[in-house]
């Protein structure tokens, strides 16, 4: 099966401005930003969403979650930071890679 995109970006295969890599996780601009500051952070397992998290995964979406603030420092978002996940067609997902927006520096719509 032909791999996804986002493990494509993963392994290198399709380039992007990666701003954070460690063994478990990467970070990347998202290519159609939505505000001054759109990340994605992205495990570089393969979970299509959040309803494919394993018990296993754990650890792993703790540690996504605790990167967040540290980029949002790196980012010089100090008056705070938006963060989506979409899930499923319903939510909005259009990359079936499970995937953590980053968004800020300017003012958001509420929601
Ligand atoms: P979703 O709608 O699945 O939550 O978000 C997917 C995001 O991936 C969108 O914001 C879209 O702009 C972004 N995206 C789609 N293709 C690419 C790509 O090839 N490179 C990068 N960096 N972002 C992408
Ligand atoms: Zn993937």
């Amino acid at each position: 099966m032909e791999p996804c995109l986002f493990c494509k970006i993963e392994q290198g295969e399709i380039p992007s401005e990666q701003v954070y890599q460690d063994e478990d996780v990467i970070v990347f601009k998202d290519i159609a930003p939505k505000a001054k500051v759109h990340l994605l952070v992205v495990p570089r397992k393969h979970v299509s969403g959040l309803n494919d998290l394993l018990p296993e995964d754990q650890q792993l979406i703790g540690k996504m979650m605790l990167l967040l603030p540290e980029l949002a420092k790196q980012q010089g978002l100090d008056d705070g930071f938006r963060t989506i996940i979409n899930t499923g067609s319903g939510g909005g997902q259009e990359v079936f890679h499970l995937h953590i927006h980053l968004l800020g520096g300017n003012a958001l719509p509420f929601v």
